[in-house]
C-alpha cells in the first residue's frame, strides 16, 4: 500500500516505518523535525515531507502528489508533566492539528486511519490489568488530547465512515535489533533511557520517583512493551482495517508489570556497571501501577509482543549508542 506515516522520523514512527518497508508497502513520511530525527529515516525509497500538520496546504500537496491509501498518525508531543503546564500546545498540536489532516483525508476520500493512542486516556485506572473496557478520564491534558482525538475519529466514521484504529501503547522502550536506530528524546525523560544515560556518565545519577508505592518493592510497575513489537502491531491493525472494515481499539503492552527497581537490576546485568541512584519523592501524576490486558489485541490483531522480555529490552536499548545509522 501507500502510505502516510505522520510523525515517521519519531521514536515508534521511524521504527514502523521500517518494518512497513520491509513488508513492502511504500511509506512517505510527514515531520516537522522538532523532535524527531531525519537520520532515522535509513531505507531506500521512503520520501520524507518536513513540515507541519498545522499547514493544510502543505498536507493536501502531500495527498495531491501521492495517491494514500492509509495514514499512520505518530506526529504528537508527548511530554506529560511539559503537558500541564503548557496544555495549550498539546491541545494545539495532538488535537487540532490533526483536524487538518481529516479534512484533507475526507477530500481525498481516504478513509483508513491508524491512530497513536496512549494508556494516559485511562488516568487511573480502577482495575488492573487494564482492559479497552475501563473508563478513559485521563489526567493531564497529553491524554485528554489523545482521548479527545479518539472521538473526533468516531464521529468521522459515523460521518463519512472513516475506518480507524487506536493503538492503546503502554511504555514504548527498546530499539532496533540490529542497533542502528532506537530512542532519542531530547529532552530524555523516560526511565529505562535515563538510567543508561547514568551508567555512561552522560548524566550524574537516575532519581527514582517514589519508594512508598504499594507495591512489592515499593516503586512503581510499569508495562514495557518493546518499540519493534508496537511496530508489528501497526502491520496488523493495517491489515485487520483491510479485512474487516470496521474502527477498532486495542490496548498494547504484554502483561506484565516491571518496576522501576527491576529495570534498575536488568540494567545492571546487561550493561555489567552499577547504575548511580537516587531514591526520591513520588513524581506528580503518577499511578502507581499500569499493566495492560492485551488480550483483544491477540484474539483479533493476533498480535503478542515477542521482544519485550526485560532483558531484550535493556539489551537493545544498551546496544543502541545514540548514534543513528552507524
Ligand atoms: N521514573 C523514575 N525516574 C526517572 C524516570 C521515570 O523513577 O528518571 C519512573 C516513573 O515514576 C514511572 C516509571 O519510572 O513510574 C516510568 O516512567 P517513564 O517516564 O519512563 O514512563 P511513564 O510511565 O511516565 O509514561
Amino acid at each position: 500500500m501507500k502510505l502516510l506515516v505522520t510523525g515517521g522520523a519519531g521514536y515508534i514512527g521511524s521504527h514502523t516505518v521500517r518494518e512497513l518497508v520491509s513488508a513492502g508497502h511504500e511509506v512517505i513520511v510527514l515531520d516537522n523535525l522538532v523532535y524527531g530525527h531525519r537520520e532515522a529515516l535509513i531505507d531506500d525509497g521512503v520520501q520524507l515531507y518536513e513540515g507541519d500538520l498545522g499547514d493544510q496546504d502543505f498536507v493536501r500537496q502531500i495527498f495531491t502528489e501521492h495517491a494514500i491509501e492509509a495514514v499512520i498518525h505518530f506526529a504528537a508531543y508527548a511530554y506529560v508533566g511539559e503537558s500541564v503546564h503548557e496544555p495549550l500546545k498539546y491541545y494545539q498540536n495532538n488535537l487540532a492539528a490533526p483536524l487538518n489532516l481529516l479534512t484533507v483525508m475526507k477530500e481525498y476520500d481516504c478513509k483508513r486511519f491508524i491512530f497513536s493512542s496512549t494508556c494516559a486516556t485511562y488516568g487511573v485506572p480502577a482495575t488492573i490489568p487494564i482492559s479497552e473496557n475501563e473508563s478513559q478520564e485521563p489526567i493531564n491534558p497529553y491524554g485528554q488530547s489523545k482521548l479527545m482525538l479518539e472521538q473526533v475519529l468516531k464521529d468521522c466514521d459515523a460521518a463519512w465512515g472513516l475506518k480507524s484504529v487506536f493503538l492503546r501503547y503502554f511504555n514504548a522502550s527498546g530499539a532496533s535489533l540490529d542497533g542502528k536506530i532506537g530512542e532519542a528524546h531530547d529532552p530524555e525523560t523516560h526511565l529505562i533511557p535515563r538510567v543508561l544515560m547514568a551508567i555512561r556518565g552522560e548524566i550524574p545519577q537516575v532519581d527514582v520517583f517514589g519508594t512508598d508505592y504499594d507495591t512489592p518493592d515499593g516503586t512503581c510497575i510499569r508495562d514495557y512493551i518493546h518499540v519493534i513489537d508496537l511496530a508489528d502491531a501497526h502491520l496488523r491493525a493495517l491489515d485487520f482495517l483491510q479485512r474487516e472494515q470496521v474502527s477498532d481499539y486495542f490496548n498494547l503492552g504484554t502483561g506484565h508489570g516491571i518496576s522501576v527497581k527491576a529495570i534498575l537490576e536488568a540494567a545492571e546485568k546487561v550493561s555489567g556497571k552499577t547504575v548511580p541512584v537516587v531514591y526520591g519523592d513520588r513524581r506528580e501524576g503518577d499511578p502507581p501501577r499500569l499493566i495492560a490486558d492485551a488480550s483483544k489485541a491477540k484474539e483479533k490483531l493476533g498480535w503478542v509482543a515477542k521482544h519485550s522480555d526485560v532483558d531484550q529490552i535493556l539489551q537493545t536499548a544498551w546496544n543502541w549508542d545514540g548514534n543513528f545509522g552507524k
